[in-house]
């Protein structure tokens, strides 16, 4: 009987450990106070194990005084190593390294070549990678994986992009698997829409809300969905691709086969090509800039693509009823600009809900949200206690 008791108690209390440690990692760093809400354990509970993961190396706990007043913030230990979580755009690469606090401790953006190659790509970030480890003055064996992020959906159970064409080149290649033998490391593989959604739902703006969907209006669009604070790909990883929702059945043949799709009408290319009379050859980043000083033809383009997001999102939000609409991406930048005709269109397509009326607001993470997200994939797939085992076995073995 008191075998029966004892291990009892003993899975009792390993449930409590794991559900703290992935509470400290899902969140980059809680105080006592809120593990106590997130877990539903007491304070006293928290106290004990918090004290066990510390003295196992596994946490840490610092002062903080975030919530203005001063509390222990108890993160994942520094020494259980490093992630990396990269962004390969359509125009640039972006490579962050975080630690399992969520702290960004290095972050670098590369341009990348139009129609850039995936072997190139994926050479660049590798080396990247290692050069970035090296500054921070790590190695490549404190390293524990790779989450990268790419403008196409993902099937994450093959772990092969699931439509043709979105991303030319790409297609049939097992990205992480090329990418781990490179490195000789575990690499994850998502949409960078969804590690955008990932990231601003547990540290951004979505914070708190347990339904949100956030838009990334970039050289594409595209969103992610989180429902019941997790986040959903949907079978094969094509939830959330909005950028082919079709607005215009007569437009222009989109890179997916469909025509007139919302990327065809609000896409770089689709942006910049009815200002080429008026101003000249002009990049995304000329547009945002301009609009934000002002020009009114780069400000009137911006302003139509929040309108015909804005009418996508109504029946993305009818289908889905999210509490709040994360707006990220380039576009983002030009806030209220695109924002606002986005809401009036938003308004104007969806049923009026009395109780909760969908909020729509700027990304907090700005252009790191995608890498954080990134990150944050690396560590939710991290064992936390085996990777500091490990490094302790290893250690001893050199000695
Ligand atoms: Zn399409």
């Amino acid at each position: 009987m008191s075998g029966w008791a004892t291990g009892s108690q003993t899975s009792l209390r390993e449930a409590n450990r794991a559900s703290i440690l992935e509470s400290v990692k899902r969140y980059g760093g809680l105080t006592q106070v809120e593990l106590v809400g997130s877990t539903g354990l007491s304070a006293a509970t928290v106290s004990t194990i918090v004290k066990e993961l510390t003295s196992a190396g596994l946490v840490e706990v610092k002062p903080t005084s975030r919530s203005g007043r001063r509390a222990q913030l108890v993160t994942v230990a520094r020494r259980v190593g490093l992630a990396a979580g990269v962004q390969v755009g359509h125009r640039h690469l972006r490579v962050a390294l975080g630690d399992f606090g969520s702290d960004v401790v290095a972050d670098q953006t590369l341009p990348l070549p139009s129609e850039h190659r995936l072997d190139t790509t994926l050479d660049r970030t590798a080396l990247l990678v290692v050069d970035m480890l090296e500054r921070v003055g790590a190695t490549l064996e404190e390293l524990v994986g790779i989450a990268i992020g790419i403008p196409a959906p993902v099937d994450t159970a093959t772990g092969l992009i699931s439509v043709r064409g979105v991303l030319r080149g790409w297609d049939d290649t097992h990205v992480a698997q090329v990418m781990s033998k490179r490195l000789g490391k575990p690499v994850w593989v998502d949409n960078d829409a969804n590690l955008g959604a990932l990231a601003e739902a547990t540290l951004g703006a979505g914070r708190g809300y347990a339904d949100v969907l956030f838009v990334r209006a970039s050289h594409g669009v595209g969103a992610g969905i989180v429902i019941g604070g997790q986040l959903h790909r949907g079978f094969a990883g094509t939830a959330g691709e909005i950028g082919h929702v079709q607005i215009d059945p007569q437009g222009a043949i989109c890179r997916c086969g469909s025509r007139g799709c919302l990327d065809t009408v609000v896409g770089a290319e689709a942006l910049l090509a009815p200002l080429v009379v008026s101003h000249g050859p002009l990049t995304l980043r000329d547009v945002m800039n301009r609009a934000l000083a002002g020009d009114p033809g780069c400000t009137r383009v911006v302003a139509d693509a929040g309108e015909k997001i804005g009418a996508v999102l109504a029946a993305t939000c009818q289908a889905l009823n999210p509490q709040v609409i994360v707006v990220g991406g380039e576009l983002a930048e030009t806030g209220e600009m695109l924002l606002d005709p986005m809401r009036r269109e938003l308004r104007r397509g969806m049923l009026p809900n009395l109780i909760a009326p969908v909020e729509i607001v700027p990304a907090a993470l700005g252009q790191q949200a995608e890498v954080m997200g990134a990150l944050a994939t690396v560590l939710e797939n991290t064992d936390v206690a085996d990777t500091v085992d490990r490094g302790t076995r290893e250690r001893e073995g050199e000695r």
